[in-house]
């Protein structure tokens, strides 16, 4: 069996592996790079393998830098079943046409600048049609059931605890088991189950997002959210805060939910501008076979933490606009959730320059993003061709990560061999070169498995 590693290697963005085994070829994602101009490129350099030649997609979950490269791969002549389970489906069919809505644009903003310059115009990246079609080969498959894929492969997914429908894959072939833990989710994350942990593997290929950091406890989270809205109400500004629209934004407003019951805040305007966020939280009401026990009883109940007094779902361009013209405590959630694209950009625009807003980060913010360089306390920053001066207050809290921090990835691995197949060999993923090092020599040093830190487009006989 031979794995090579073609994304996500020394990075964390642009997942994709290839598992090679009797003749069988199986991608594991095929994620979009992300993260400035030089990243992007990536997304348009020709394939490592070829499109047609693979039998088989399976994606661990729905977020672009694993699943973003879809449509492209399919409209460049993949014709395979992609696997992944039904939650994730039902986020792709948001997701990616999403995402081709943006190359869109982009793609006839700069072909009008080259049209200018008397050059020829450029074709997007894909487009909505292209991502229509390409979820036309999604195959459902539910958490903890094997799925044969011949020449004696079988694959299960487990539950990652990661977003709605994030999966752990875990192959069988040649008689060894492979584990791939796709993105692994932190423990305590609001609506969702925590990951599952497996015991018996002999490869693991696992993520390092968070390998050299950790995050504090769920009550810091609720704490520091409470303070950061009371915070801005009393400074007399608006809180603007760039949220994934899938996850984090169910799950702040899961938490605000409870923080108004509780009477933590008091009551007050709270609007999600972004419309993929509205139609996943559509998704999320209808997914409850993801749900931990918490979240099942509050639906149970005839509760709907995802609607409370004082939430607005705007999403009409029109709807957003006229939020610009409130000032004085109200609550933007929006997207993206690194300011690199979407209505958050505006919202940016009309508060990062006011002393009396606060930017709360919730998330991530990858190198080479707008959010990473307002949180890295830049003093000007160009969005949409405008210098904007950053007078806001910044915060973040870390809490709210969607990936297990040092412990959690720990914990995670440590789980293996209880019942005596202890992996022979750990490749780590997914993290930045100081991340993946502070990990790689923990793994190593407490429980003395090798670990390879995979180079860009590098592959391992297994
Ligand atoms: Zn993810």
């Amino acid at each position: 069996m031979r794995i090579s590693f073609h994304g996500a290697a020394e990075t964390v963005t642009g997942s994709s592996h290839l598992v090679e085994s009797g003749g069988l070829r199986v991608l594991i994602d095929c994620g979009m790079h992300q993260g400035g101009h030089e990243a992007e490129e990536l997304n348009h350099s020709p394939w490592p393998y070829e499109p047609a030649s693979l039998d088989y997609l399976i994606l661990t979950h729905a977020h672009i830098d694993h699943s973003g490269l879809v449509p492209r791969l399919v409209k460049e002549g993949f014709r395979g079943p992609i696997l992944t389970t039904p939650a994730t489906i039902d986020l792709l069919g948001v997701m990616l046409a999403d995402s081709a809505h943006i190359q869109e644009m982009e793609s006839e903003w700069q072909s009008r600048k080259r049209q200018r310059a008397g050059l020829p115009p450029i074709e997007p990246l894909y487009t909505v049609a292209d991502a229509e079609r390409s979820l036309l080969q999604a195959r459902p498959l539910a958490y903890g059931t094997p799925a044969d894929l011949g020449h004696g492969v079988t694959v299960t997914l487990h539950d990652a605890g990661h977003i709605l429908g994030s999966a752990i894959v875990e192959l069988e072939a040649e008689g060894r088991r492979v584990v791939f833990s796709g993105d692994l989710g932190n423990r305590g994350t609001p609506i969702i189950r925590d990951p599952e942990r497996l015991t018996a593997a002999d490869v693991v290929v696992m993520e390092s997002t968070y390998g050299d950091r950790l995050h504090p406890g769920k009550e810091d989270r609720v704490r520091e959210l409470a303070e950061a809205i009371s915070g801005t109400r009393a400074h007399g500004g608006n809180l603007i805060i760039p949220s994934f629209a899938v996850g984090r934004t169910q799950e702040l407003l899961y938490d605000i939910n409870l923080l108004l019951e509780a009477r933590r805040i008091s009551p007050g305007r709270f609007f999600i501008d972004s419309p993929l966020a509205i139609s996943a939280t559509e998704i999320f009401r209808r997914h409850s076979e993801c749900f931990d026990d918490e979240a099942r009883k509050l639906f149970a109940d005839a509760e709907d933490p995802f609607h409370f007094p004082g939430v607005e779902y705007t999403r009409t361009a029109d709807e957003s606009k006229a939020i610009n013209n409130l000032s004085g405590g109200v609550i933007i959630l929006s997207a993206s959730g690194m300011c690199d694209a979407g209505r958050i950009l505006h919202h940016l625009k009309h508060n990062l320059w006011r002393p009396e807003a606060t930017i709360l980060f919730v998330g991530f913010q990858a190198q080479g993003t707008l959010g990473r360089r307002i949180l890295d306390g830049e003093k000007h920053v160009r969005i949409m061709g405008e210098d904007i001066a950053v007078k806001a207050h910044v915060v973040s809290i870390e809490a709210f990560s969607a990936h297990a921090d040092q412990a959690g990835l720990l914990d995670w691995i440590g789980a293996f061999g209880q019942n005596g197949r202890r992996p022979s060999r750990v490749f780590l993923v997914h993290g930045e070169p100081t991340s993946i090092t502070t990990l790689a020599g923990l793994v190593h040093d407490r429980l003395g498995y090798p670990v390879t830190a995979p180079q860009p487009h590098e592959g391992f006989e297994i």
